[in-house]
């Protein structure tokens, strides 16, 4: 299938930033720079308190909201949790899963990512399943192994029909925050890999269908040089999508 066939999109990881007032600042300088972008979806995940006013700014536009994570669970005694339903009634469409943030600081595991996948899912929401690398991995040769260990304790559980659904972000650890970027040729090279994963478990197509993001210090001046690879989907950017004219310039990476 040729790269046209697959929708690109771009989705920007706000993380803990912006207050709700930030929110509306950022969407009524970004709307009108990216209202005629059609060559790819556009995401924008705030934090939760910041949704509802993200969601409102992004009406009748061509931008969809995210969160950034859930809970499993459709209710219950879980402290500090928000479940699916909460996040499709505020409005949200997408939600990131298992961000090597939350697997290194918040305790989510194989398990619950696959857990998380299911729920979103189940609601109608379409999941972004983050997996990657730690640098030790990389240089000892183990990029492979942690990510299909990655792909196949979450979205490799799951049925084909719920793995069509799925987004998958490629986020190698080393590369989050730190401005040190994969090279496009060595994404490129991990998407592939990934795509193989999904051809093994699930068909040739399904695989060919998947989109595969790169997120890790994604910026004005390399997303040009990452999209040319055929592999890579579009991206996830946490630190350049906070600031509504870089986020723009990333996603308008054509002109
Ligand atoms: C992220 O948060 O998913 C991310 C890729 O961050 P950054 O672009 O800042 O490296």
């Amino acid at each position: 299938m040729s790269q046209t066939k697959r929708r690109r999109v771009i989705a920007g990881n706000w993380k803990m930033f912006k207050t709700q007032a930030e929110t509306r600042a950022f969407f009524s300088t970004f709307v009108p720079l990216v209202s005629a972008s059609r060559h790819c979806s556009i995401v924008v995940a705030p934090p939760f308190t910041a949704i509802p006013a993200a969601v409102a700014a992004a009406k009748n536009t061509n931008i969809a909201i995210s969160a950034q994570n859930l809970h499993w669970e459709k209710e219950g005694a879980f402290t500090g949790e928000i479940s699916t339903g909460m996040l499709v009634e505020a409005g949200c469409r997408y939600v990131i899963i298992g961000h090597s943030e939350r697997r290194q600081f918040f305790g989510d595991t194989e398990e619950t990512v696959a857990k998380k996948t299911k729920a979103a899912l189940a609601a109608g929401l379409t999941p972004v399943v983050c997996v990657g690398e730690h640098l030790s991995h990389r240089e000892s040769g183990q990029t492979h192994k942690i990510c299909k260990a990655q792909f196949d304790g979450g979205p490799g559980l799951l049925t084909p029909d719920e793995f069509s659904r799925v987004l998958i972000a490629y986020e190698p650890v080393w590369a989050i925050g730190t401005g040190r970027t994969a090279t496009p040729e060595m994404a490129a090279e991990v998407h592939k890999f990934l795509r193989q994963l999904a051809a093994e478990k699930f068909s040739a197509k399904l695989a060919e269908a998947l989109r595969i993001l790169y997120g890790g210090s994604v910026k004005p001046d390399n997303i040009k040089g990452l999209m040319a690879q055929e592999e890579l989907d579009g991206a996830l950017v946490g630190g350049a999508s906070l600031d509504a004219k870089s986020f723009a310039s990333i996603v308008n990476f054509t002109s």
